[in-house]
Protein backbone atom coordinates (compact mmCIF):
# COMPACT_ATOMS: atom_id res chain seq x y z
CA UNK A 1 0.00 0.00 0.00
CA UNK A 2 0.85 3.49 -0.84
CA UNK A 3 -0.42 6.64 1.08
CA UNK A 4 1.34 10.01 0.26
CA UNK A 5 -0.25 13.13 1.82
CA UNK A 6 0.09 15.81 -0.24
CA UNK A 7 1.18 19.28 1.37
CA UNK A 8 1.93 21.44 -1.15
CA UNK A 9 0.21 25.34 -0.45
CA UNK A 10 -0.67 25.90 -4.19
CA UNK A 11 -3.03 22.83 -4.13
CA UNK A 12 -0.96 20.20 -4.61
CA UNK A 13 3.39 19.38 -4.68
CA UNK A 14 3.96 19.99 -7.88
CA UNK A 15 4.85 23.25 -9.51
CA UNK A 16 2.48 25.32 -11.22
CA UNK A 17 3.35 25.95 -14.65
CA UNK A 18 2.11 29.32 -16.24
CA UNK A 19 0.39 27.99 -19.48
CA UNK A 20 -1.36 31.06 -19.62
CA UNK A 21 1.25 33.82 -19.98
CA UNK A 22 0.70 37.53 -18.77
CA UNK A 23 -2.05 38.04 -21.04
CA UNK A 24 -3.02 41.42 -19.23
CA UNK A 25 0.49 42.47 -18.85
CA UNK A 26 0.98 42.23 -22.72
CA UNK A 27 -2.52 43.22 -23.59
CA UNK A 28 -3.39 46.95 -22.76
CA UNK A 29 -7.18 47.72 -23.22
CA UNK A 30 -7.78 49.62 -26.49
CA UNK A 31 -8.68 52.18 -24.50
CA UNK A 32 -5.09 52.77 -23.51
CA UNK A 33 -3.17 51.02 -25.93
CA UNK A 34 -4.04 50.12 -29.30
CA UNK A 35 -0.51 48.87 -31.23
CA UNK A 36 -1.05 45.14 -31.82
CA UNK A 37 0.68 42.73 -30.08
CA UNK A 38 2.52 39.95 -32.91
CA UNK A 39 3.31 37.01 -30.02
CA UNK A 40 -0.23 36.96 -28.92
CA UNK A 41 -2.78 35.23 -31.63
CA UNK A 42 -5.41 37.84 -32.70
CA UNK A 43 -8.43 35.67 -30.75
CA UNK A 44 -6.71 35.59 -28.13
CA UNK A 45 -6.39 39.57 -27.61
CA UNK A 46 -9.58 40.38 -28.65
CA UNK A 47 -10.83 37.81 -25.90
CA UNK A 48 -9.08 39.34 -23.17
CA UNK A 49 -10.59 42.64 -24.63
CA UNK A 50 -13.82 41.42 -23.98
CA UNK A 51 -13.43 39.92 -20.75
CA UNK A 52 -12.05 43.21 -19.66
CA UNK A 53 -14.87 45.52 -20.86
CA UNK A 54 -17.28 42.68 -18.96
CA UNK A 55 -15.52 43.64 -15.72
CA UNK A 56 -15.34 47.06 -16.69
CA UNK A 57 -19.72 46.66 -16.99
CA UNK A 58 -20.10 44.74 -13.91
CA UNK A 59 -18.24 47.78 -11.89
CA UNK A 60 -20.51 50.02 -13.04
CA UNK A 61 -23.90 47.33 -12.49
CA UNK A 62 -22.29 47.89 -9.01
CA UNK A 63 -22.43 51.17 -9.19
CA UNK A 64 -18.31 51.81 -9.16
CA UNK A 65 -16.54 53.66 -10.93
CA UNK A 66 -14.21 52.05 -13.14
CA UNK A 67 -12.12 55.23 -13.56
CA UNK A 68 -11.73 56.04 -10.22
CA UNK A 69 -7.68 55.14 -9.52
CA UNK A 70 -7.69 52.34 -7.10
CA UNK A 71 -10.06 50.34 -10.08
CA UNK A 72 -7.96 51.26 -13.42
CA UNK A 73 -6.57 48.09 -13.74
CA UNK A 74 -8.83 46.01 -12.09
CA UNK A 75 -10.60 44.85 -15.21
CA UNK A 76 -7.26 43.76 -16.87
CA UNK A 77 -6.55 42.01 -13.45
CA UNK A 78 -9.77 40.27 -13.09
CA UNK A 79 -9.64 39.01 -16.45
CA UNK A 80 -6.25 37.36 -16.36
CA UNK A 81 -7.12 35.76 -12.68
CA UNK A 82 -10.50 34.18 -14.41
CA UNK A 83 -7.72 32.82 -17.80
CA UNK A 84 -5.35 31.70 -14.93
CA UNK A 85 -8.34 29.68 -12.30
CA UNK A 86 -9.98 28.49 -15.69
CA UNK A 87 -6.58 27.76 -17.45
CA UNK A 88 -7.57 23.65 -17.36
CA UNK A 89 -9.63 24.14 -20.14
CA UNK A 90 -6.47 24.68 -22.34
CA UNK A 91 -4.98 21.44 -20.64
CA UNK A 92 -5.96 17.50 -21.34
CA UNK A 93 -5.08 13.96 -19.88
CA UNK A 94 -2.69 13.48 -22.08
CA UNK A 95 -0.39 16.56 -21.48
CA UNK A 96 -0.30 15.91 -18.38
CA UNK A 97 0.72 12.43 -17.74
CA UNK A 98 2.89 12.81 -20.52
CA UNK A 99 3.81 9.44 -20.81
CA UNK A 100 4.43 8.68 -16.68
CA UNK A 101 2.72 5.82 -16.38
CA UNK A 102 5.00 2.38 -15.19
CA UNK A 103 4.89 -1.16 -15.51
CA UNK A 104 5.52 -1.63 -11.72
CA UNK A 105 3.27 -4.89 -11.46
CA UNK A 106 2.13 -3.48 -8.11
CA UNK A 107 -1.23 -4.44 -6.95
CA UNK A 108 -2.14 -3.07 -3.40
CA UNK A 109 -4.27 0.15 -2.99
CA UNK A 110 -2.40 3.29 -3.82
CA UNK A 111 -4.13 6.58 -2.22
CA UNK A 112 -2.94 9.92 -2.44
CA UNK A 113 -5.03 12.51 0.23
CA UNK A 114 -5.44 15.95 1.30
CA UNK A 115 -4.94 17.56 -2.48
CA UNK A 116 -5.76 20.60 -1.66
CA UNK A 117 -8.22 21.85 -4.65
CA UNK A 118 -9.62 24.85 -5.72
CA UNK A 119 -12.04 25.78 -8.11
CA UNK A 120 -15.15 27.97 -9.04
CA UNK A 121 -18.88 26.78 -9.16
CA UNK A 122 -20.28 26.97 -12.09
CA UNK A 123 -23.71 28.44 -10.92
CA UNK A 124 -22.26 31.80 -9.20
CA UNK A 125 -18.61 31.43 -10.47
CA UNK A 126 -17.60 31.72 -6.79
CA UNK A 127 -14.75 29.47 -5.21
CA UNK A 128 -14.95 26.54 -3.53
CA UNK A 129 -12.34 24.71 -1.83
CA UNK A 130 -11.10 22.00 0.13
CA UNK A 131 -9.16 18.29 -0.57
CA UNK A 132 -9.44 15.68 -2.93
CA UNK A 133 -8.42 12.13 -1.50
CA UNK A 134 -7.99 9.90 -4.75
CA UNK A 135 -7.21 6.07 -4.73
CA UNK A 136 -6.97 3.02 -6.94
CA UNK A 137 -5.70 -0.50 -7.06
CA UNK A 138 -3.55 -0.88 -9.61
CA UNK A 139 -3.80 -3.40 -12.32
CA UNK A 140 0.16 -3.54 -13.03
CA UNK A 141 0.18 -0.19 -14.13
CA UNK A 142 0.54 2.98 -11.61
CA UNK A 143 1.42 6.43 -12.68
CA UNK A 144 3.77 9.38 -11.24
CA UNK A 145 2.14 10.27 -7.89
CA UNK A 146 2.37 13.99 -8.59
CA UNK A 147 0.22 13.32 -11.77
CA UNK A 148 -2.89 12.65 -9.77
CA UNK A 149 -2.73 16.21 -8.02
CA UNK A 150 -2.18 17.30 -11.26
CA UNK A 151 -5.41 15.65 -12.90
CA UNK A 152 -7.48 17.26 -9.86
CA UNK A 153 -5.81 20.54 -10.49
CA UNK A 154 -6.61 20.19 -14.09
CA UNK A 155 -10.10 19.39 -13.28
CA UNK A 156 -10.38 22.17 -10.94
CA UNK A 157 -9.27 24.83 -13.05
CA UNK A 158 -13.00 24.54 -15.25
CA UNK A 159 -16.13 26.29 -13.91
CA UNK A 160 -17.52 23.41 -12.00
CA UNK A 161 -20.21 21.24 -9.84
CA UNK A 162 -18.38 19.26 -7.18
CA UNK A 163 -20.08 16.07 -8.55
CA UNK A 164 -18.53 16.19 -11.86
CA UNK A 165 -15.14 16.97 -10.57
CA UNK A 166 -15.46 13.92 -8.50
CA UNK A 167 -16.64 11.92 -10.99
CA UNK A 168 -14.06 13.31 -13.82
CA UNK A 169 -11.05 12.67 -11.51
CA UNK A 170 -12.07 9.06 -10.93
CA UNK A 171 -12.80 8.11 -14.65
CA UNK A 172 -9.55 9.74 -15.63
CA UNK A 173 -7.69 7.53 -13.49
CA UNK A 174 -9.78 4.74 -14.97
CA UNK A 175 -8.67 5.71 -18.67
CA UNK A 176 -5.34 6.33 -18.17
CA UNK A 177 -4.51 3.29 -15.84
CA UNK A 178 -7.40 0.97 -16.22
CA UNK A 179 -6.97 -0.30 -12.53
CA UNK A 180 -8.75 -2.58 -10.65
CA UNK A 181 -10.85 0.26 -9.11
CA UNK A 182 -10.91 4.02 -8.61
CA UNK A 183 -12.05 5.86 -5.52
CA UNK A 184 -12.22 9.52 -5.22
CA UNK A 185 -13.81 11.49 -2.34
CA UNK A 186 -13.75 15.50 -2.20
CA UNK A 187 -14.67 17.96 0.86
CA UNK A 188 -15.15 21.14 -0.43
CA UNK A 189 -16.81 23.81 1.33
CA UNK A 190 -18.58 26.11 -1.10
CA UNK A 191 -18.50 30.69 -1.19
CA UNK A 192 -21.80 30.67 -2.95
CA UNK A 193 -22.71 29.10 0.39
CA UNK A 194 -20.49 30.71 2.89
CA UNK A 195 -21.15 34.07 1.88
CA UNK A 196 -24.40 34.80 0.27
CA UNK A 197 -27.60 32.18 -0.24
CA UNK A 198 -27.97 30.51 3.79
CA UNK A 199 -24.56 32.39 4.69
CA UNK A 200 -23.37 28.83 6.80
CA UNK A 201 -19.68 29.41 7.46
CA UNK A 202 -18.46 25.60 8.28
CA UNK A 203 -20.47 24.03 6.20
CA UNK A 204 -18.70 21.47 3.72
CA UNK A 205 -19.91 19.06 0.95
CA UNK A 206 -18.63 15.47 0.69
CA UNK A 207 -18.54 14.24 -2.66
CA UNK A 208 -17.58 10.63 -3.87
CA UNK A 209 -17.35 8.43 -6.79
CA UNK A 210 -16.60 4.58 -7.06
CA UNK A 211 -15.61 2.64 -9.95
CA UNK A 212 -14.41 -1.22 -10.21
CA UNK A 213 -13.45 -3.14 -6.87
CA UNK A 214 -14.49 -0.12 -4.93
CA UNK A 215 -18.14 -0.03 -5.69
CA UNK A 216 -18.59 -3.80 -5.82
CA UNK A 217 -16.35 -4.27 -2.48
CA UNK A 218 -17.57 -2.81 0.98
CA UNK A 219 -14.43 -3.78 2.48
CA UNK A 220 -11.98 -2.10 0.24
CA UNK A 221 -14.36 0.67 0.33
CA UNK A 222 -13.95 0.59 3.90
CA UNK A 223 -10.44 0.28 3.61
CA UNK A 224 -9.92 3.44 1.85
CA UNK A 225 -12.70 5.55 4.34
CA UNK A 226 -10.83 4.08 6.92
CA UNK A 227 -6.71 5.35 6.02
CA UNK A 228 -9.03 8.96 4.41
CA UNK A 229 -10.30 10.00 8.15
CA UNK A 230 -9.45 13.05 9.71
CA UNK A 231 -10.89 16.34 10.87
CA UNK A 232 -11.04 18.65 7.45
CA UNK A 233 -9.69 21.57 8.09
CA UNK A 234 -9.88 24.31 5.07
CA UNK A 235 -9.04 27.57 6.77
ZN1 LIG B 1 -22.37 28.17 -6.40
Amino acid sequence: MTIVRSNGSNGSNVSQSPLIPDLADVIKSKKEQNIPKPDLPEESQEQMERMTDAVRTLLEGVGEDPEREGLLKTPQRVAKAMQFLTSGYKQSLEDIINGAIFDEGHDEMVLVRDINLFSLCEHHMLPFMGKAHVAYIPNQKVVGLSKLARIVEMYSRRLQVQERLTRQVAEAVQEILEPKGVAVVIEATHMCMVMRGVQKPGSWTVTSAMVGVFEQEQKTREEFFNLIRHQPAFF
